[in-house]
């Protein structure tokens, strides 16, 4: 046994010992858990540990140190069946394996890695020596996707020749049976050459949160195609996708894009260094862009607009090192023109230490100027002025991977005809996720605001996220508009997927209307414990859960909250009449001076 094989079963018992702490002691697994990446240097090394992970090690994390020539190894797939699906982290570290040849026309499942569960395959290139050939899902990285969770692939390049002797081969993994598959920043410059229902990236791209961005091909498939499917069967979000032919409404590219940088260019978002390199001031430049950091960053050299692209009357060239001279940005009102960067100089908070919001066009720059640096999602602000969004873009304030955490005083104005139409995005609202350390307040959308997106998506907040425990703080809030949206939809929040974050919300109200499909509140689509004081909603539109259509969650507490045409019952929640809302009569039972209504004029409460 040489030191290497004495190493992974060291490893393997390691792990075993850690299993088993987990059970008596889940904190132990959490501090053991960074240590267990079994570094690969050789081909034996990657052999033994496709040993260990069919062994039943299926969660083990690899790193590889050092490119791998498989050539005369005879080689069994990682997880290599369904119950040895791979669930770990692989690292490929920009290394390449290259003259893998696995042989088995009569197995489904074939690939480096066989069956995957939740795993994630990193900056691994399988080189254009890789000869890889199954019967049924094959692919040149993963033969198929099973159980639930997601497989990752990111950074990942393949060069090889697939081959499927039945249905669903690719390039990349053959087919997803189960849970989904994120492809992003990958390449294919390879061949994959299959039965039936074959595809570069996927034979059948299943999952409800499947995508795929950032990727390209300049490889081809010989045989097995399914009419125009040519990149991926199945419906998986694409965004940013590059093909040599521009298939299935991707973007096109040359022969010429490809050997001189501009591909890397344009797949890094016209920016360097990106996640593709590729070496071009060499005696034996690249052929193609390749996400490795252990490859040249790719420059444009030339007049660039502020967005990284070509300066009219400029054809840009792309080198190794930086030759760029850029055009100033075009601000208009806080905005450039051109790259949609806020001016960092359009506006500043005062004393007070808030950034005053007085007109349209501050209110989207603050929301620019959130988005455009994480350290800026603690900025608070104040309306100043009641504002008309009619016709100024709007993309909400801050996002699901970098929630708002600020102060939003409403200054108890009004917003109108403030419209967001993001049909397919999660987290979407005038607040698209917000911290629970943020403190939104006195702020009313009105009726002619028309908010659009898929999951979470709430009139003033979409999602909300923070530690367990933790409490969000929402008081004198209240919509009138429109919202639509698949599930998870709310006027005042959309969801709190966190069962252990709690929602107080005080005196808010919705007179708005929610079309959505299911899992819908009108105050709040998802919130385990809320607590409401003071709050009334007209319940209408569509999306409702029997029971929840006031507020969706465990046992919300309501106190002296009132509703009109809900199904909800609960101690503290009474109901009232469209009359009563009219006439002042609602008014009197909240009993609150945060509301006011003019009689005659206003047909529900307001807030003051
Ligand atoms: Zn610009």
């Amino acid at each position: 046994m040489n030191h290497t094989i004495h190493t992974l079963m060291h490893h393997l018992r390691l792990l075993l010992i850690t299993s088993a702490a987990y059970i008596s002691a889940q904190h132990i697994h959490a501090t053991d858990g960074a240590a267990d990446i079994i570094p690969i240097s050789t081909p034996q090394d990657l052999i033994a540990f496709s040993a260990l992970v069919n062994n039943g090690a299926s969660s083990a994390n690899a790193v590889l140190t050092a490119d791998l020539d498989m050539t005369g190894y005879d080689f069994t797939p990682i997880g290599s069946t369904e119950g040895t699906c791979y669930n770990g982290t692989f690292d490929g570290a920009g290394h390449t394996i290259n003259n893998l040849s696995i042989t088995q026309p009569g197995q489904n499942g074939i690939g480096l890695f066989g069956y995957a569960g939740s795993a994630t395959i990193s900056h691994l290139i399988c080189g254009s020596g890789n000869q890889v050939q199954g019967q049924a899902f094959t692919g040149g990285i993963v033969g198929d996707k099973v159980t639930d969770g997601t497989l990752t692939l990111t950074g990942c390049g393949h060069e090889g020749t697939v081959t499927c002797t039945a249905q669903n081969g690719a390039a990349f993994v053959g087919c997803v049976h189960s849970g989904n598959l994120v492809i992003n920043h990958c390449y294919n410059t390879g061949t994959v050459r299959g039965g039936r229902e074959s595809a570069i990236f996927c034979g059948w791209f299943s999952g409800s949160a499947s995508a795929i961005s950032d990727s390209y091909n300049a490889g081809q498939i010989t045989a097995g195609v399914d009419g125009s499917n040519y990149l991926w069967r199945s419906t998986p979000t694409v965004s940013r996708v590059f093909d040599i032919s521009g298939r299935q409404s991707t973007t096109r590219f040359t022969q010429d894009d490809l050997l001189s940088g501009a591909l890397a260019w344009k797949l890094n978002g016209n920016r360097a260094p990106g996640p593709f390199r590729q070496n071009l001031d060499t005696d034996s430049p690249d052929t193609h862009p390749v996400s490795s950091s252990l490859h040249a960053v790719v420059y444009a050299c030339g007049t660039l607009r502020c967005d990284g692209t070509a300066a009219e009357g400029t054809t840009l060239t792309y080198a190794n090192t930086n030759g760029a001279q850029y055009q100033p940005h075009v601000f208009d009102q806080g905005i450039c023109q051109v790259c949609s960067v806020p001016d960092a100089e359009y506006l500043y908070p005062n004393r007070q230490g808030y950034y005053p919001i007085s007109t349209p066009q501050a209110l989207r720059w603050f929301a620019a100027y959130v988005a455009s640096n994480p350290a800026h999602a603690s900025l608070d602000a104040r309306l100043t002025a009641d504002l008309n969004m009619r016709g100024i873009p709007f993309d909400g304030i801050g996002s699901i991977a970098v929630p708002y955490s600020g102060e939003f005083d409403g200054g108890s104005h009004t917003i109108d005809y403030l419209t967001i139409r993001k049909t397919d995005q999660n987290g979407v609202g005038f607040i698209n996720s917000a911290h629970t350390t943020a403190w939104i307040h006195d702020l009313t959308l009105g009726s002619h605001c028309a908010i659009t997106g898929y999951r979470y998506v709430g009139g003033i907040i979409g999602h909300v996220s923070g530690p367990e425990g933790s409490i969000i703080r929402l008081e004198r809030l209240g919509f009138e508009g429109t919202l639509t949206l698949n599930n998870n939809g709310g006027a005042i929040v959309g969801c709190i997927p966190n069962n252990n974050i709690t929602a107080h919300l005080r005196s808010c109200y919705s007179v708005g209307k929610i079309t959505g499909t299911t899992e819908c509140g009108a105050l709040s689509g998802w919130s385990s414990y809320a607590r409401l004081t003071n709050c009334y909603a007209r319940v209408n539109g569509s999306g409702w859960e029997t029971g929840h259509d006031v507020v969706r969650g465990f046992t919300p507490v309501f106190r002296n909250c009132y509703t009109y045409g809900a199904k909800q019952t609960a101690e503290g929640l009474s109901t009232f009449t469209l009359t009563e809302m009219r006439n002042g009569t609602l008014l009197q039972n909240l009993n609150d001076p945060a509301y006011t209504q003019v009689t005659g004029t206003d047909t529900n409460p307001k807030l003051k």
